[in-house]
């Protein structure tokens, strides 16, 4: 069962071989067993689950299910959940329970689908390590002297480990494919737009997008096809029909175009990784695809763009936490002035800290043209280029991560060689497009290599049938790490 996809699940359900009470109890009891270990989960509450499951079991006997209905799920702890607490990995909101649900939690509830925990991630999504995390850091199952990946760690490692067949992520520069490749899963960021970002702790507003998280392809457009739509509650959202994310699996890949960009494939990548790509650019290959070198000239600019427009985007995001309306307050203070400065000071770590004195700068008077502005222009360039390409291929491929899941403090002295972990993913948030990422082999110390697929504006649907008909072909996406039964 815990290796199971979730139409199997759904299956084994309207079937009636098990219940949504006893697979929930499942995945809790695995959580109860492992988690200590993991640190993927950070908040549990049994009887919420558990109730959540009878009425699923309801539902599936009155013979309303959906697809979804009584699969367990966890959630990345930046998903606002009603009564549940809502902490964004800081200290800021250690206390904190929210009073509603995300919308991305509403359609995944509406959908029948019971609520395991909160997921584990770094301090306000930032970070590429989950060393970030007021929490601790989260292990990687594969290797637990090794980091899970970031900002949705917790949901990766959750994932990894069979404590739970699904999970929420979301990824402002990389935080849903860079842990998805790290833990060997896949994980699928949508185009701008497509999922409401309401109720979603906000880190940089124009960049962030929820998706989903799952073994496979298959599993990903089932959820996504849950989690989209229009919400006038949020106004970045887009009015477009829905879809179904499912309905291009079966198509075979004959004649797809795969654009290679050349700055994906220089310097930069371990061995191990490139091998891994080649690999799997192969087998697309024996699949009916073609592959067609594309550019990207502008692709080099990207990080520092992104760590300009981001902290930008947070310093401003995270005003709110002053102590007042809601989250942490320090105990003792004087005036106004130092109980917003303690209470800052306080509830927020050091990388946070970081970001929110970058943004601060970048927007001043005086630097704001030579560094937010520039940045903004240089976005503009890349989402160019991305357009450029795709006039060659129908979609772009390479690696999602340089190099494989690395030791837990081996980049985080370093800030600008952890900013580096997302070279790759960072681009396809600037310009707005959809991105996955999904096992495709093991690099060295056998750890996980992730291939990165970037599809063309609202090109989900394609990107899946590109992952869906590889992961027919190849049983990457099938491996567990060992050592967790
Ligand atoms: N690692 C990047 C950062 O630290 C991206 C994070 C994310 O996608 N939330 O900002």
């Amino acid at each position: 069962m815990i290796n199971s996809s979730l139409p199997e699940l759904s299956a084994a359900l309207a079937a009636r071989k098990v219940s949504a009470i006893e697979l929930a109890m499942l995945f809790l009891d695995r959580i109860d067993r492992l988690n200590p270990g993991l640190n993927a989960f950070i908040a549990l509450d049994r009887e919420r689950t558990l109730a959540q499951a009878k009425a699923a079991d309801a539902t599936l006997a009155a013979g309303t299910a959906g697809p979804l209905t009584g699969i367990p799920l966890a959630h990345k702890d930046i998903f606002c959940t009603k009564g549940w607490r809502t902490s964004c990995g800081s200290r800021m909101l250690e206390n904190f329970i929210s009073p509603y649900d995300a919308h991305v939690v509403e359609k995944l509830t509406d959908a029948g689908m019971v609520t395991l925990g909160k997921l584990n991630m770094d301090e306000f999504a930032m970070g590429s390590s989950n060393e970030t995390s007021y929490f601790g850091p989260v292990k990687n199952p594969w290797d637990s002297s090794r980091v899970p990946g970031g900002s949705s760690g917790g949901s990766a490692a959750a994932i990894a480990a069979r404590l739970a067949p699904a999970a929420t992520g979301t990824d402002t520069g990389g935080s849903i494919r860079q842990p998805a490749a790290l833990c060997g899963l896949t994980g699928l960021k949508p185009t701008y737009g497509v999922v409401s970002r309401y109720g979603m702790i906000a880190f940089a507003s124009s960049l962030d997008q929820a998706g989903p998280m799952a073994k496979s392809a298959e599993d990903c457009a089932l959820l996504l096809t849950a989690m989209a739509g229009f919400d006038t509650r949020d106004s970045t959202s887009l009015e477009r029909p829905a879809e179904n994310y499912s309905r291009d699996l079966e198509r075979p890949l004959t004649g797809l175009r795969i654009g290679l960009p050349q700055e994906f494939f220089g310097e930069g990548m371990d061995a191990d990784v490139r091998a891994a790509v080649e690999t799997a650019l192969a087998e697309y290959r024996k699949l009916g695809a073609t592959t067609v070198e594309v550019s990207l000239p502008n692709s080099g600019l990207s990080v520092p763009a992104y760590y300009v427009i981001a902290p930008a985007e947070a310093s401003s995001n995270l005003s709110r936490f002053d102590g007042v309306r809601y989250g942490y307050r320090a105990p003792e203070y004087g005036d106004l002035n130092d109980m917003y400065s303690k209470s800052r000071a306080q509830g927020f770590g050091a990388e946070v800290k970081r970001r929110i004195l970058i943004g601060t700068y970048v927007l001043s008077h005086g630097y704001y043209d030579a560094y937010y502005l520039k940045a903004q222009k240089i976005r503009r360039l890349i989402a160019a280029d991305f357009q450029k390409a795709f006039e060659s291929c129908d979609v772009i491929m390479g690696p999602t991560s340089p190099s494989v899941a690395f030791a837990f403090g081996a980049k985080s002295a370093d800030p600008v060689q952890m900013y580096l972990s997302d070279i790759y993913t960072i681009s396809t948030n600037l310009a707005g497009l959809p991105g996955m990422s999904l096992p495709c082999g093991f690099g060295a110390n056998n750890m996980p290599v992730g291939l990165q697929i970037i599809g063309r504006w609202f090109g989900e649907a394609k990107m899946l049938q590109a992952a869906h008909q590889y992961q027919k072909a190849t049983d990457w996406h099938t491996r567990m790490p060992g050592g967790l039964s």
